[in-house]
């Protein structure tokens, strides 16, 4: 892509404040930080509602 790109200062993506060089893309590290817990809030959302490893169904054999 040519020259696409706007002149205007980078900003942080999450409250738009001027970036720090030390925390970019962000603009410190409260900013970095929060990015962080909303990845691990959404990807890494720990299955805890589900029962280990089938143990649960098991039993539940009828014979009909
Ligand atoms: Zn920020």
């Amino acid at each position: 892509m040519p020259n696409n790109r706007p002149a205007r200062p980078r900003a942080c993506p999450l409250c738009g404040a001027p970036r720090a060089e030390e925390y970019k893309p962000f603009c410190s590290r409260g900013c970095r930080d929060r990015d962080l817990l909303n990845w691990f809030g959404e990807d890494y959302r720990v299955p805890a509602d589900q029962p280990p490893d089938g143990t649960a169904d098991t039993d539940n054999f009828t014979d009909e």
